[in-house]
């Protein structure tokens, strides 16, 4: 049944969670969060500061120094993170109805993927506690050499606010099926459904000090956060310029950091590619979510002999998208996060139109919407070197570009800062493979296959990060250390200094 919105904010956590526990700010300061459909206040938030961050970080490295999390039985720790998938799928509405009133999402979205996608990493990544192994070499007949791999201790993970339930599965699944302690920062945008998680592990039984969570801005609690020294490793998912400061903060201490960052998907479409298919995944590409998706296909490369016809069908379909209220299930579109985003994105538009570029689609929206409902827009005619071909929109602009042949199409699919994901249309499955050896992208989706699975990695090339996130092995990798112990069966001694 579907969460109700008046009962549902009795609720809501808003204090940070530490070591099991509520716990409000150390200045007793707050910050709201807010509907932006609406514009209205949605709850008062405790804010981190440097105390509260060391009370967390604290907290964390005693559950990992002395706590049971990383010596339990691992397929113990995997059926604690089992079971708090189980209460995701359980509290699915509430935690779809926080997200779409946080962020304006609509709630077939958050009802469709957000909250199920959640449960189902936590689900797979259950699964992985019990198989985390080292090697073995035996390339010397009187040595043993074991390498074994280990909790690596109290990671930060700090995500944006485009996913808020989502991004946050992605980092705690195998943070913490790898054994360590976590403490998270969510977004100060949309700090409600990582509370909501954090009582729900609690419920079922997480240990204290595992899982941790603060609320606070990113030049606050975010800064001083990374910077602490018990932080073994910094795990953030965000814009590229934030992942520069993440780099800084990681040179004190040498911490380990993984970053996932932004991206200009290229969709690559090619005139054998079955047409009404082509239609149907560039606009999910890139109007879902209001193109707030790091991997939004933003850039369409389009054959010149077939521009005319694609352009007529995608702006007709364009068209019958409905935006409005994001808890009315029956829109596809809602709004975008924050007033401030919606400017920056108007911003981009502008600067596109002075650029040459021509804007051959803007949705209309109801005079009863605010400024937040940012309408679908597509611009036809843009060159490599336009700012709306080469920068992260995070909106839903569609620019449009030809190209004359094959090599044409790749040499501008990959004329860009960015390498996060690139989707190409064909049904020649010969052009599909050598296009795809040839992209700089490190995830490519084939006519439209391109959804997120857990054992499945995420990695960017060029400004788009560094490391992988999820994708078994690359997760075991990034979320523990290595031992190798090289065991001497020798009764002899050493030869030097005989
Ligand atoms: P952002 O970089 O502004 O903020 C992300 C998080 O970092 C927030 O929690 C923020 O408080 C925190 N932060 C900001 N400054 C900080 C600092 N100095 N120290 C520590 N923490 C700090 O990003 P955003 O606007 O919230 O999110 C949008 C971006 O996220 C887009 O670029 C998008 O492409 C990217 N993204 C990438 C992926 C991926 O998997 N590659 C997924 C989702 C979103």
């Amino acid at each position: 049944m579907a969460s109700d919105k008046t009962t549902l904010s009795s609720k809501w956590r808003t204090q940070h969670f530490i070591n099991g526990a509520w716990s409000a700010s150390e200045s007793g300061r707050a910050m709201p969060v807010f509907n932006p459909a609406t514009g209205e206040t949605l709850a008062e938030v405790s804010l981190a500061d440097q105390a509260d961050v060391h009370k967390a970080v604290t907290a964390a490295a005693n559950a990992f120094d002395h706590g049971p999390w990383p010596r339990m039985d691992a397929l113990a720790r995997g059926r604690l993170i089992g079971a708090l998938a189980a209460k995701i799928r359980e509290r699915l509405e509430d935690l779809a109805m926080t997200d779409t009133l946080n962020v304006g999402k609509p709630i077939r979205d958050t009802r469709g993927f957000d909250v199920p996608c959640a449960a189902d990493l936590f689900e797979s990544y259950a699964g992985l506690a019990d198989k985390i192994s080292g090697k073995c070499y035996g390339t010397q007949p009187d040595n043993v050499t074991m390498q074994f791999r280990e909790p690596m201790g109290v990671i930060a993970a700090i995500v944006p606010w485009n996913f808020p339930l989502t991004n946050a599965a992605i980092k705690l699944a195998p943070i913490l099926a790898c054994g360590n302690t976590v403490v998270l920062k969510p977004s100060e945008v949309a700090p409600l459904s990582a509370l909501m998680l954090a009582e729900l592990a609690h419920e079922v039984g997480f240990p204290p000090g595992v899982f941790n969570v603060l609320n606070g801005t990113g030049a606050g609690a975010g800064a001083a956060l990374v910077s602490h020294p018990r932080v073994e490793k910094i795990t953030f998912t965000g814009r590229h310029q934030t992942g520069i400061q993440m780099l800084e903060a990681a040179k004190t201490g040498m911490k380990g950091v993984m970053l996932e960052l932004g991206g200009k998907t290229p969709s690559l479409v090619f005139p054998d590619a079955p047409i009404e298919n082509v239609v149907n995944g560039v606009i999910t590409g890139i109007f879902y979510n209001l193109g707030q998706v790091c991997v939004a296909g933003s850039r369409l490369l389009v054959h010149e002999s077939q521009h005319a016809d694609l352009m007529e069908r995608i702006v007709a379909k364009v068209r019958g998208l409905r935006q409005g209220d994001p808890t009315d299930p029956s829109n596809h579109l809602g709004c975008l996060a924050t007033p401030m985003h919606g400017d920056t994105v108007r911003r981009f538009t502008d600067v596109a139109r002075q650029q040459g570029a021509r804007c051959v689609h803007q949705g209309a929206t109801a005079e009863s919407l605010n400024s937040c409902f940012f309408p679908p827009t597509i611009f036809d005619q843009v060159q490599p070197g336009m700012t709306i071909a080469r920068e992260e929109v995070f909106g839903p602009v569609l620019s449009v570009m030809t190209y004359r042949d094959e090599a044409d199409a790749i040499a501008k699919a990959n004329d860009c800062d960015f390498g996060l994901m690139a989707n190409v249309w064909t049904s020649d499955g010969m052009r599909a493979l050598r296009v795809c050896r040839q992209l700089k992208a490190g995830r490519i989706a084939v006519n439209g296959g391109g959804a997120l699975r857990a054992n499945v990695p995420v990695f960017g090339y060029k400004l788009s990060g560094i490391g992988a996130e999820l994708g078994f092995d690359e997760a075991i990798h990034e979320y523990t250390n290595s031992k190798a112990i090289l065991y001497s069966l020798s009764t002899e001694k050493s030869p030097w200094p005989e």
